[in-house]
């Protein structure tokens, strides 16, 4: 029996059946590229679901964890250690927020900022100000797995198994701004958005949805939240998908890349909203750590130094018009789209998708599929133009393929029926 082989059979009986995975055992990394038990090389576009950021085995990520292990992995919030004022001014600085609160996953951080925004809402009412305790989010969202996250994520196998979640939450029709408007009210202390829904299949809100919510909110002092969990750290071009938009959220979240593969989540948030919290009200054992923050400063002063901003929008660019190109040739891409190394193109059926996401995996290519039909890309952002020429030529490949034994099928069913 193979090592591979074994590990599955293991897990069949030990770990709850959560995932669906490859049969693939991933031993190593370097660069862009995963190794399996074999020593077969894999083209990594998904970077462990947008993690990556700076591919595998970086000398940066290596010399943090080996730097800060030696002298404090852990301490508890209740000291001080250098690493999370450090990585503060680096996140307020880049967020053009003021304040920030750490965790450790993404869907910690957007439950501190659900609290949050409740609880900033119940010191305004303490103000004399009339404003409720209702959620609008939106269609498509994907917030997390936790039940706050849950409750705000749209989709209802997500949330259904669990009934009953979170009362009081209201989904928006994407980019919608008439349905905004009809369901915004008092009664909402936050809208919430993902200024780039990710799991929802890579659709950007609009600019008139976005300033919609912005001018709404400020109406009535509830906050804007952009969950930037996916599209945020700089995976964009920019170090937030919502300073394409110039327009700035009173909180936001971010996780994924922000420790290039260490857990660490982080909330940020206005001066005006930290107001809401004080000692006690809200903590975590081990979110802020400092082997997390000492990744995470290696991290963002990795992608300084190394232009990788200017390479994600760069090579990005590149990676979108070699897919427009693609989706002229081949009528089963339906749309492409995205922002830097965020991308996507949707085919025209699941099937197909699937089918793609496995011959390119069987060409060792690592991609995967969202929202059924879309073909997802969230490469590490030391992406070169050479690896989007061999994803290109793969796809372009396959989909030929397809076509051909399509119309195969076709002509051999019209010989039938003729
Ligand atoms: C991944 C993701 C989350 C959840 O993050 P976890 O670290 O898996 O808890 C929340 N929001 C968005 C937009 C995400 O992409």
């Amino acid at each position: 029996m193979s090592q591979l082989e074994k590990i599955r059979n293991a897990e069949s009986k030990l770990l709850l059946q959560t995932y669906d995975r490859n049969p693939i055992l991933f031993v190593n990394g370097e660069d862009v590229h995963l190794i399996d038990e074999n020593g077969t090389r894999y083209l990594d576009l998904l970077g462990g679901i947008g993690v990556n950021a700076l591919g595998y085995n970086h000398p940066a990520i290596i010399d943090a964890i080996a730097r800060q292990s030696k002298e404090l992995i852990h301490i508890s919030n209740l000291f001080y250690h250098r690493g999370q004022a450090e990585l503060a001014e680096k996140l307020t600085k880049l967020t053009g927020l003021d304040r920030v609160f750490f965790s450790n996953s993404g869907t910690e951080a957007w439950e501190g900022a659900l609290k949050l925004a409740r609880a900033h809402a119940g010191l305004l009412r303490s103000e004399g100000r009339h404003i409720g305790t209702k959620f609008l989010a939106l269609e498509h969202s994907f917030h997390g797995r936790t039940f706050g996250s849950v409750s705000t994520t749209w989709k209802a196998k997500y949330r259904e198994p669990f009934a009953p979640t979170l009362d009081g939450i209201e989904f928006v029709r994407f980019n919608d701004v008439a349905d905004l408007r009809a369901k915004f009210s008092n009664e909402v202390c936050a809208i919430l958005i993902e200024v780039i829904q990710g799991e929802g299949g890579i659709r950007p809100v609009s600019r008139e949805f976005f300033a919609a919510a912005r001018e709404l909110a400020t109406s009535t002092g509830a906050l804007l939240i952009a969950d930037e969990i996916q599209a945020g750290t700089g995976r964009t071009g920019k170090w937030c998908a919502y300073q394409h938009y110039g327009i700035k959220p009173d909180v936001t979240t971010l996780a994924k890349q922000l420790a290039g593969g260490i857990p660490l989540g982080a909330i940020l948030c206005t001066d005006e909203a930290a107001r809401a919290i004080h000692a006690g009200m809200h903590g975590t054992t081990f979110g802020g750590g400092p082997l997390a923050c000492a990744v995470a400063c290696a991290v963002i002063d990795t992608i300084e130094r190394d232009g990788l901003l200017d390479n994600a929008t760069k090579v990005g660019g590149y990676f979108i018009e070699q897919l427009c190109g693609l989706e002229k040739k081949h009528p089963a891409i339906i749309d492409v789209r995205g922002k830097g190394l965020m991308l996507a193109a949707e085919l025209n059926s699941a099937d197909l998708a699937k089918k793609v996401v496995a011959e390119l995996l069987a060409r060792h290519i690592v991609i995967n599929c969202t929202s059924e039909t879309v073909l997802r890309f969230l490469p590490p952002y030391i992406l070169k133009k050479s690896h989007v020429d061999e994803a290109i030529r793969a796809l372009d490949e396959i989909l030929t393929e397809e076509e051909q034994s399509l119309a195969t099928a076709g002509a051999a069913k019209g010989a039938i029926n003729g």
